[in-house]
């Protein structure tokens, strides 16, 4: 979702004359679009600014800019802290990015701006055009979330659930797929609570995607488990572009620290529900987040998650040890032992690993359908996603890129296939 925004605040800073530059000390703006959903990942905007500062030494100060979640969540203590920066907006006020940067310019007074306005955001942002126009895009359909899990930052940090209008979503999926975009990807922090006036759900947007001819693939993330509804699964039967990858969090497979968690599943339920995924669609992946650590998971708990990921056999998945966040319910609870959830995290990640690995050898000298998507920075080499979006590195011409391919699959590692082999185009679904 950051990068979305990311993408959305340069729309917006192009109009008052800003352009991207890849020199740093070029830049007379820093903007750094920041996420607090782990300790790690707000800790490295105060590294970031440090270097800024380094680098700016002997130079003109540029602007500095904090967006995002870390924004909202320190605000003023954000300017208190490192009094290098200039501005904090929040992840529901970035609309307003250009008219601030203006009025700091005029004032030269620092700026904190972190009122939750997602209404006026997305009516702001439906009025200047989206100018991704990479293969791949994606598109925000709902923010926020309502749901408290006792770990999670999101309800404070991007506010409650809001849905944009469907009309909004169609007409910035048709502005993309007309800018030579190919694949949308659907973005919500609960994507699939999307509830548009009680009318439209996210299976409607699906159903109207798959049917915008050019556009050759679809897919949504992150779903919660609680909000996979019949609708949204018959997708998988019934819209060809919907891609058979569903990334779907468990966080535990301990009934006892889903629980503690607040998650409102059990690990009965999440069996019962990709039951019905493969059911749908046999050929379906699932993938999902682990926090491995939790306050109170005893190795029995720990036990279970590993059970349960041997029984489901995720594909790219992602694990963290917990991280306390201020202001959480469970940033108040006794830490379990730091080298026990080191521990824990690797034996975990091996397993997830192992399990990617041994899919991926299932594809050796075998056709696969690949969305190519550019061509690698430092090699003579494309990429391009599989449909369960593993990474392919094949050989392609610049007129390849955005389009449908058949490749035979050569090599493999844990990560990504190869291929050398001649390229076939797949017909139009
Ligand atoms: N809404 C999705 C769900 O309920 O599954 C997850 C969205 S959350 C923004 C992304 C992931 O960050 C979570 O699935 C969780 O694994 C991880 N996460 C959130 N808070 C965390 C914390 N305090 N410590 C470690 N990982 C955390
Ligand atoms: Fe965070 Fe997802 Fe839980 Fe909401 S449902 S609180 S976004 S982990």
């Amino acid at each position: 979702m950051n990068e979305y925004d990311s993408n959305r605040i340069y729309d917006i800073v192009s109009l008052i004359g800003y352009t991207k530059t890849l020199v740093k000390k070029e830049a007379d703006c820093f903007v750094l679009n920041t996420c607090h959903i782990r300790e790690k990942a707000t800790e490295k905007v105060y590294d970031e600014i440090g270097r800024i500062r380094k680098d700016f030494k002997n130079l003109k100060k540029p602007l500095v800019v904090v967006s995002g979640c870390v924004a909202q969540a320190e605000s003023n203590e954000m300017i208190k802290r490192e009094p290098y920066i200039d501005m904090v907006i929040g992840p529901q006020s970035y609309h307003k990015i250009g008219d601030l940067i203006l009025d700091y310019e005029r004032k030269k007074k620092k700026i904190n701006e972190t009122e939750f306005d997602v209404i006026n955001k997305f009516d702001l942002l439906e009025k200047i055009s989206n100018s991704q126009n990479k293969t791949s895009s994606y598109i925000t359909i709902q923010e926020g979330c309502d749901k408290f899990c006792n770990f999670c930052v999101v309800p404070y940090t991007r506010g409650p659930e809001y849905s944009r209008s469907f009309s909004q979503v169609i007409n910035e999926a048709k502005n993309l797929v007309s800018n030579g975009v190919k694949e949308i990807i659907l973005l919500g922090q609960n994507v699939n609570a999307y509830n548009f006036n009680n009318k439209y759900k996210l299976s409607s947007l699906i159903i109207a995607l798959n049917n915008i001819t050019e556009l050759k693939r679809i897919r949504f993330t992150t779903s919660h488990p609680k909000d996979m509804t019949d609708d949204l699964i018959e997708c998988f039967t019934n819209c060809e572009k919907l891609m058979p990858l569903l990334h779907l969090p468990i966080q535990s497979g301990s009934n006892k620290v889903l629980k503690l968690m607040n998650r409102k599943h059990d690990r009965e339920y999440y069996f019962s529900i990709i039951e019905k995924l493969k059911k749908a669609n046999e050929n379906i992946k699932i993938s999902s987040d682990f926090i491995v650590g939790y306050p109170g998971e005893t190795e029995k708990d720990f036990q279970d998650t590993v059970d349960l990921v041997e029984k489901v056999g995720f594909l790219n998945s992602y694990s963290f040890i917990f991280s306390p966040r201020p202001g959480t319910p469970s940033a108040k609870k006794e830490l379990n032992n730091i080298e026990e959830n080191i521990k824990r995290l690797k034996i975990l990640q091996n397993i997830l690993e192992n399990f990617q690995y041994k899919n991926n050898k299932k594809y050796l000298s075998k056709n696969c359908e690949v969305l190519i998507e550019n061509k690698l920075e430092k090699e003579e080499k494309y990429f391009g996603r599989t449909k369960t979006m593993i990474p392919v590195i094949l050989d392609a011409d610049d007129s390849k890129i955005g389009e449908l391919v058949k490749v035979k699959i050569t090599s493999c590692n844990k990560k990504n296939l190869f291929s050398s082999h001649k390229i076939n185009k797949v017909k139009a679904a």
